[in-house]
């Protein structure tokens, strides 16, 4: 890792950000073989100076893979944890370049469990609506006994507003819902929420939300963006997941980066941003970050800011970009999405107890806080693990109001003697900004001297033991798993690891575009929000594939091709 003086440092490029879009676009310039734009040119055998500036001690943002101690053949995933077959940037970038091992993901199997409003159900139940405990109205009971699923309700819905949905995807789906009306008003001025009401039942919706495993279909987000989203995932679609951990994408980025003579400064917050002139006289920007030794500022030549909206506000408001006077209009573009809360933890056990129920693989799904359970596997099942390992895992994911129920089991990190500045304190940890909090007390787990002790190894297992669970955290969601399983005997977790994405810098896990806005014209307006300043935003946050890496990819793609000029990546798949 460089972690060279940089004070009065003059780079061509600097990205703050080291999430998968900040360091993905990096790499991308660092590795292009020609580069000519008004504010920085680049020929064959000229390198440029390009340099990454990320906040806290690693890169990777929001995708965040662990290990605990005795797993040395799985990987959790804390952040993002798959990529889905028609992602076409995702797809093509792991499987096509980075080359990187991966595996299909289970989602839904028909033995799986439903557990909701106490009634205990399995998955193949989900089309009979007389052991459904929802009062559903006539002709949605008429529609399940055709032999639809309850999870299939919201896409039923859609079908009686707009008819051609069902025969659309891509461009052509996201075409016709950009111009698309309903009782006169364009499509993009509706809430989801709000248009679903007119056909279907509050029942009927309830059912929808709970079999399909996210309350944030209820946030009534831009009608537009939700239908587009729900249509993309037809049956046909497969999700994967990386052997080594989604991490392993920003991992080799930055690996390959850093050898092409790029530079990655950690533990670098950024606090503000001007205009300025450069040694040679020409325009650019002074950018100020604090730092372990203090404040330090460096200038550059073009900014790129790949970061969601949360960390924009945090940013001092001031300078050609975020000065509310001087740029409404942008302050107008950062409101147009709102962030969401999205929870995960993972709990360690010497053998999968939930197994006795006929579950193994997949997710079952509850309406307690805890709402998606996966089984995210045994170790000795794993290709090439000792099968004598019977360690396992299970993740609880959830969102919405059920990641504040979780919230409300963390000790508060303001206290006596215990305050928070911004910026964060550098190098900062969850543990250390929750020092009250009574961490889970980790118990040997059996064959931990298997672990990998490599570069990866070292590097997964410490994302782990950054991120222990509080104690009635995971005490909790142990109760609520021997509840939905109907287990009144499981041996307690021996690890427990958890993150909140809605702490800062993030403000949430991911993002939804809120009504009112046009998100095909933000999407492009916001890469480049002043004209005559070159700062550059990317990141999932103001994509049009929001909640996924392949939004984080699609925003750096239009910086690098729209702004920087580089072409498209030949390594993309073609339909
Ligand atoms: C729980 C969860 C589940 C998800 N599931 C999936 C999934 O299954 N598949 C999928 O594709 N996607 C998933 N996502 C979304 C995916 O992880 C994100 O879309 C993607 O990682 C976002 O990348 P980014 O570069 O836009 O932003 P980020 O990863 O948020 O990167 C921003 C970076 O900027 C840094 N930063 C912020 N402020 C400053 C500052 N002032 N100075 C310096 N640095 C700063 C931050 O520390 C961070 O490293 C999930 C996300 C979460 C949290």
């Amino acid at each position: 890792m460089k972690n060279e003086q940089t004070k009065n440092a003059e780079y061509d490029v600097v990205i703050v950000g080291g999430g998968i879009s900040g360091i993905y676009t990096a790499w991308r310039l660092i590795m292009a073989e020609k580069i000519n734009t008004p504010f920085i040119s680049k020929s064959k055998d000229q390198n440029l100076r390009i340099a990454v500036f990320e906040g806290s001690d690693r890169i990777g943002g929001r995708l965040l893979s662990a290990r605990p101690p005795g797993f040395p053949n799985m990987t959790c995933e804390i952040g993002g944890m798959r990529y889905v077959s028609s992602q076409k940037l995702a797809s093509s970038l792991i499987e096509n370049k980075l080359n990187l091992p991966r595996h299909e993901q289970n989602v839904d199997e028909p033995i799986n469990i439903v557990y909701t409003r106490g009634h205990r159900l399995r998955n193949y139940q989900l089309s009979d609506s007389d052991v459904l405990p929802y009062n559903l109205s006539e002709k949605e009971t008429e529609w399940l006994k055709e032999g639809n699923t309850a999870s299939d309700l919201i896409g039923w819905a859609v079908e009686q507003l707009f008819p051609d949905v069902k025969t659309l995807s891509g461009e052509n789906l996201e075409k016709f819902l950009q111009k698309a009306t309903l009782d006169d008003i364009p499509l993009y001025q509706h809430g989801f929420w709000n248009i679903l009401a007119k056909v279907m039942s509050n029942e009927a919706y309830q059912l929808a939300k709970t079999t399909v495993g996210y309350d944030s279909l209820g946030m009534n987000a831009n009608a537009v963006n939700s239908i587009a989203e729900y249509f993309n995932f037809t049956p046909t679609v497969k999700y994967y997941l990386l052997n080594d951990g989604y991490d392993a994408v920003p991992w080799t980025l930055q690996k390959q980066f850093e050898e092409a003579g790029g530079e990655v400064h950690l533990n670098s917050w950024l606090q503000c941003f001007e205009e300025s002139s450069l040694s040679d006289g020409s325009g650019g920007a002074v950018l100020s970050f604090k730092t372990e030794g203090g404040m330090k500022s460096v200038k550059t030549k073009s900014i790129v800011l790949a970061m969601p909206k949360r960390s924009l506000e945090l940013l001092q408001q001031k300078g050609p970009v975020l000065d509310p006077v001087k740029a409404p209009h942008v302050r107008f573009m950062m409101n147009s999405v709102e962030p969401v809360d999205l929870y995960k933890i993972f709990l360690a056990y010497e053998f999968p107890w939930w197994e006795k129920t006929y579950v193994k693989a997949g997710r079952s799904l509850t309406d307690l806080p805890l709402r998606q359970c996966y089984y995210w596997g045994v170790e000795g099942q794993q290709p090439g693990a000792d099968p004598n390992n019977k360690n396992s895992m299970i993740m609880a994911y959830n969102d919405m109001s059920n990641s504040e129920f979780w919230g409300g089991l963390r000790d508060s990190p303001l206290g006596p003697g215990n305050t928070i500045e911004w910026p964060l304190p550098v190098n900062h940890k969850i543990r250390s900004l929750l020092s009250k909090n009574k961490s889970f007390e980790r118990k040997p787990m059996p064959h931990a001297k298997t672990d990998q002790a490599d570069e990866w190894g070292d590097r997964l297992k410490k994302n782990w033991e950054d991120r222990p669970a509080p104690h009635k955290m995971a005490m909790e969601m142990h109760r609520q798993l021997m509840e939905m399983h109907h287990v009144k005997d499981a041996p307690e977790p021996l690890e427990a690891a958890y993150m909140d994405w809605s702490d800062d810098p993030y403000g949430g896990a991911v993002h939804f575009w809120n009504s009112g806005y046009k998100s095909w014209e933000i999407l492009h307006e916001m890469t480049r929000p002043v004209d005559d300043f070159p700062c550059f935003i990317c990141g999932e946050a103001y994509s049009t594939n929001q909640t996924w890496v392949e939004g984080a990819l699609q925003t750096a793609e239009i910086v690098l091709q729209k702004h920087f000029k580089l072409s498209e990546p030949d390594w993309l798949k073609n339909d």
